[in-house]
């Protein structure tokens, strides 16, 4: 098989996909709370454009896709979509980023479908403080999704959580304590100066290793675990079921080089690099007509353009403009 390759031979093997831009929850460090310009419905690509892409990176090596937004469960015919990803050769896993909210009635059919992992996004355990984060009062529909996504069967279920200082940090223990004693694990992410979370400025940010002392602090020295395929430093607490992650982009100087995924906006740009503000149109030349050995080698470019690394620092100079809800995260 010929891989796709970048110029600095990371293999891509994994795509995350925005499939919608809208969402249900208005995080502050990812949503404006009014006056969204949403993209327009004709803008946002149709599931059989996603598949028609999926289908040729498959064959060139990509196994992992993953399904985000906006909140990915919020698109009808999702299921639909989800089966379909789940049925092309050469994939070998199929995960889900969602806020949680719509789990609670559809872990069941995201189990029947194939889907192999979700990862649910929750900063915070407290009632008022997840109202102010996202300004829904939701926390006891996230947590029944889920108790309903563990009884399904998804085994371990992720809990993303982006870490903010004077806003969650008291909480960090709880969070890696629901790794004892369920199959939980708990992925700790900085905060990135992406569109609206750049208000939050850098003293908001708490780096990996402040967040791992403070762990180790309640718990004990954890075990490093080998490393997975992507940017993710993964442990386990003594005794403990399930595992603590972090993803830090900003304090981990190899985070970049260990990097194998590639990004699809809703609306149909190919974004090489989270954390870079460059995108190529997907969209516009698969609705003129491009052939898929054309369309292959758009791909292959946009691959090409992935830069080394992103130019991001801890006093967020370099910060990227591009909302989150339609890159997907
Ligand atoms: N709505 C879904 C959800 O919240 O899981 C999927 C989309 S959301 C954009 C994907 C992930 O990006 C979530 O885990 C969210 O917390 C994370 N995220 C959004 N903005 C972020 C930021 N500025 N820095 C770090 N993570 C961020
Ligand atoms: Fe919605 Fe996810 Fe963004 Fe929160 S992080 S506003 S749930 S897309």
């Amino acid at each position: 098989m010929k891989y796709l390759v970048d110029k600095y031979s990371r293999r891509i093997r994994y795509i995350r996909i925005s499939v919608t831009d809208r969402c249900n929850l208005r995080c502050r460090y990812c949503m404006p709370v009014g006056g969204i310009q949403w993209l327009p419905h004709d803008s946002i690509m149709r599931y059989e454009e996603f598949l028609r892409i999926i289908q040729i990176c498959a064959k060139r090596g990509v196994e992992k896709i993953r399904i985000t937004g906006g909140e990915p469960l919020v698109r009808r015919g999702i299921l639909g979509f989800l089966e379909r990803i789940k049925a092309i050769d050469n994939i070998k896993e199929l995960t889900l980023t969602t806020n949680g909210l719509l789990l609670g009635g559809l872990a069941k059919d995201l189990r029947s479908v194939g889907i192999d992992r979700v990862n649910i996004s929750l900063d915070t355990l407290n009632k008022d403080k997840f109202v102010y984060i996202t300004r829904v009062d939701a926390l006891d529909k996230v947590l029944s999704g889920i108790e309903n996504a563990l009884s399904e069967g998804f085994a371990p279920v992720k809990i993303n959580v982006v870490a903010i200082k004077g806003f969650n940090d008291e909480e960090i223990s709880s969070f890696a304590r629901l790794t004892m004693d369920i199959p939980i694990d708990v992925r700790f992410i900085e905060l990135m100066p992406i569109g609206c979370a750049s208000k939050f400025g850098s003293s908001s940010v708490m780096k990996s290793y402040e967040i791992r002392q403070l762990i180790e602090r309640s718990f004990g020295e954890m075990e490093p675990l080998a490393p997975g395929l992507g940017p993710a430093q993964v442990f386990r607490l003594p005794g403990a079921r399930g595992k603590v992650g972090f993803i830090s982009p900003l304090s981990d100087n190899s985070f970049c080089s260990r990097c194998n995924r590639i990004r699809l906006t809703a609306n149909g740009y190919l974004r090489p690099c989270l954390l870079w503000d460059h995108e190529l149109d997907i969209l516009g030349p698969i609705r003129r007509g491009i052939t898929d050995q054309a369309l292959e080698e758009l791909l292959e470019q946009g691959i090409m353009s992935k830069p080394g690394s992103h130019k991001i620092s801890y006093n967020y100079s370099g910060r990227t403009i591009s909302l989150m809800n339609e890159i997907g995260g």
